[in-house]
């Protein structure tokens, strides 16, 4: 158990009024939570304070070699007014994986939970209850060893943020335009792919601008040896139903495995829809969208939860998906999905957690 120490703000920041839609990430909340590592210490100092500017030093590792993890998730409000978060272990149990990868030391799960359960409480009126928001948790540590030399920092921060989030697309449940990438890549097997750290975003900059400008909104990463393969969007894993099956790329070490992912295949199994975790080439996709076969695409990731595809673009291909509206597969997940999160359907698989 942590002994949190709450220092609460003197200057409340006023709540999101409900005129101006929700965007995704620009508005935080009065508190957060902040907790310190030293070699030998351990985690110390654990604290709620009012929301605020950082003071580093300059050398700060963190700034010069990257190691930082993150995390998200979201807490829901419910008719009821209770709060709930949605499989919060996952992404506790992945962060730890992610630390192991990048040398950060381990967060004991009860106190990484018990850390994100009181700093939402604290801001809980901040959660917003309109269809399609929430608060977004945003978790993370960084490096803060004042020292410009590559090795494992000594010290870190272990932070987390909140934020009222809307639709994370500006196109909400519309179907949004993906760039198939042939030039760059994000992730090899063996390499960061798997974990939850800024260095993959950052190699993913350059290709998302060039998809930006050529008009559209995320990128699908192909596997970095052949490039023949089918890895995940930018920030979401990717699905495909071709024939009745739903097929995703297998978890093969340069894939992040998303919590929505894992909770999209337990769902259809549960439903009876055949699931195939395995290798599929653009080739594959292509030949299954001539003959008819290919019937929905849909991305998976707690920012948008299910975000269909409506265009793919590989080279100078453009290949249409469906009607270009919303698959059935792809609304009842995302009815399902967001109907347990804001309890509101039966937690038949148990997964979600009150605060
Ligand atoms: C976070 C993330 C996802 C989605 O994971 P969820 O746990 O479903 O939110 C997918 N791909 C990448 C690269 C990510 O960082």
């Amino acid at each position: 158990m942590l002994d949190i120490r709450i220092e609460k703000t003197q200057n409340p920041k006023p709540l999101p009024t409900e005129d101006n839609p929700l965007t995704f990430g620009t508005i935080f909340t009065d508190h957060m939570f902040i907790m310190n590592y030293e070699t030998g210490k351990g985690w110390f100092d654990p604290r709620i304070v009012p929301y605020q500017p950082l003071q580093l030093e300059p050398s700060s590792m963190v700034f010069h070699y990257g190691q930082e993890m993150f995390e998200g998730l979201k807490a829901y409000k419910t008719e009821d007014n209770r709060t709930l978060l949605f499989r919060p272990n996952k992404n506790i149990e992945r962060a730890n994986n992610t630390n192991k990868r990048i040398c950060i030391p381990q967060i004991p799960e009860e106190d990484f939970l018990q850390a994100i359960k009181a700093v939402v409480k604290m801001d809980e009126a901040w959660i917003p209850t309109k269809p399609g928001t929430s608060l977004y948790i945003r978790p993370f540590i960084i490096a803060t060893d004042p020292f410009l030399g590559v090795r494992p920092s000594d010290t870190y921060m272990f932070i987390i943020i909140l934020s009222p989030v809307g639709a994370y697309y500006k196109e909400g449940l519309n179907p949004v335009k993906i760039w198939i990438e042939d030039e760059y890549v994000r992730a090899v097997k063996g390499g960061l792919g798997e974990a939850k750290t800024g260095a993959n975003y950052c190699a993913s900059l350059a290709s998302q601008v060039k998809a930006h400008d050529a008009g559209y909104s995320q990128v699908l990463w192909l596997d970095g040896v052949e490039r023949k393969y089918i890895e995940e969007v930018g920030a979401m894993n990717i699905f495909f139903k071709i024939n009745g099956t739903v097929v995703t790329p297998m978890l093969n070490g340069s894939i992040l495995p998303g919590v929505t992912r894992d909770s999209v295949i337990n769902l259809c199994k549960h439903w009876g829809i055949p699931v195939e975790e395995r290798r599929i080439s653009v080739d594959e996709l292509y030949d299954a969208a001539k003959s008819g076969a290919l019937e929905e695409v849909f991305g998976t990731g707690t920012a948008a939860v299910i975000s269909p595809v409506g265009e793919l673009r590989f080279e100078n291909h453009m290949l249409k998906i469906g009607d270009g509206g919303i698959g059935e597969l792809s609304q009842k997940l995302y009815d399902t999905v967001t109907g347990i999160q804001l309890g509101k359907l039966k937690d038949e698989l148990g997964w979600v957690v009150e605060v």
